[in-house]
């Protein structure tokens, strides 16, 4: 019934004086002996809290110290205010719930479409290949090139980050590559370099697909100037590695069409010295993480043992992702065939590439 209180503290220390203002109480203690000393108006708490013991004090508990001050002032909300307070939450929770589910459903219809758009880029022949040369340190020349996956959408060119997991998750992986190799060779038969090599991405998917590696075999025996100048890059990261038996199987029957298999990508998946010892490669591409300045693993001699290693299996070693004349002195020396990276040659498309044949 009161709407102010002054209060005396048992060990007389402090006395209170309690007031109403707004919607709470608020609580000011006045220490005695700062009050004598005159060093009042400062405050040492703000606290809100549930005071059982007075019905009409409905305040709920909370502690804000400030140790610098010297005064508490308690202070709460009633009932009502705690109402309104719940309301506002439920409705501000339910507006994050409706963003969410928003977003959610946003990004899994983006999802779609791309599906659908990838879908229509590979009926209208949007993806074509891109071609890297690659450097062979004995002939001093380019030995080959990597053909490199690009989507031609809407006349800007994509590269593979943008679509190639989604590309890989689904059967177009395979009509994509077959349309790539088909493209590559008619690009380099204009010229009459013999002994030119096209290199191509395979996922272990693709190699364990029988009639997707028969397709391809097909085309080896059946068109001119394939057969010897085809390789099947595998990368090390695919964890589907594991089923070593029947990859090898395949990688065996490749290799009597002529065939030459790589591991992409070394020394940054999941492959361990058993994979390389158990399947039949003929070259080794080392990742660039192993050469570029970039990376710290670069200032490690893991680079110099993985050559060594290659070299003791009779692997041809390749090794990617050259940016610099200062990374390319780094592995002059280590016993590498061939390297491919920007410094000798950035990829490009079939025009320029055809040039770079001199058709
Ligand atoms: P990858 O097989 O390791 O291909 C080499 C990548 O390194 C290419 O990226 C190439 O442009 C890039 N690269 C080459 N030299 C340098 C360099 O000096 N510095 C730097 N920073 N990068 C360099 P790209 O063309 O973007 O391809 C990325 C990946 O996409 C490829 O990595 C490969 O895993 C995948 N990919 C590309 N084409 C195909 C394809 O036809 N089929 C499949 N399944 N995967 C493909
Ligand atoms: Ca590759
Ligand atoms: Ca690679």
């Amino acid at each position: 019934e009161h709407n102010s209180y002054l209060l005396s503290n048992d060990d007389d220390k402090y006395f209170s004086y309690i007031f109403k203002f707004g919607t709470g109480f608020y609580k000011v203690n006045y220490y005695k002996d700062l009050f004598i000393k005159n060093i009042h108006n400062s405050l040492t708490r703000f606290k809100v809290y549930n005071d059982h013991e007075n019905p009409r004090l409905d305040l709920f508990r909370t502690d804000k110290i400030i140790d610098h001050l010297n005064i508490i002032i308690s202070s709460g909300i009633n009932k009502i205010n705690l109402l309104v307070l719940t309301l506002f939450n439920i409705i501000i929770s339910f507006c994050i719930i409706i963003k969410i589910h928003h977003l959610l459903s946003n990004y899994f219809s983006i999802d779609n479409s791309m599906s659908r758009l990838i879908n229509k880029g590979v009926r209208n022949n949007e993806f074509i290949p891109y071609y890297q040369n690659i450097y062979s340190f004995s002939t001093k020349k380019f030995i080959g090139a990597e053909v490199l996956c690009r989507w031609n959408h809407k006349g800007e060119i994509l590269t593979p980050n943008y679509f190639i997991r989604k590309l890989e998750s689904s059967d177009n992986i395979n009509i994509v590559t077959f349309r790539l190799i088909e493209q590559a060779f008619k690009d380099l038969n204009c010229s009459n370099n013999q002994d030119y090599l096209l290199s191509f991405n395979f996922t272990v998917a693709m190699i364990l697909d029988c009639l997707f590696v028969d397709k391809v075999i097909n085309f080896i025996e059946t068109t001119p100037n394939v057969k010897n100048h085809i390789i099947i890059e595998l990368t090390e990261s695919d964890n589907r590695f594991k089923q070593l038996d029947d990859i090898r199987k395949v990688m065996l029957k490749l290799k009597k069409h002529g065939v030459l298999l790589s591991i992409d990508d070394f020394g940054t998946g999941y492959s361990n010295l058993l994979t390389i010892q158990e399947l039949p490669f003929d070259v080794m591409k080392i990742d660039r993480a192993f050469v570029s300045s970039e990376y710290a693993v670069s200032n490690s001699n893991m680079l110099d043992m993985m050559v060594k290693l290659g070299n003791s299996m009779n692997l041809l070693i390749v090794v990617e992702g050259v940016e610099t004349e200062d990374e390319l002195n780094r592995i002059k020396d280590l016993g590498v065939d061939f390297c491919q990276g920007f410094y000798y040659s950035k990829p490009s498309n079939s025009e320029i590439f055809k040039k770079s044949l001199s058709c």
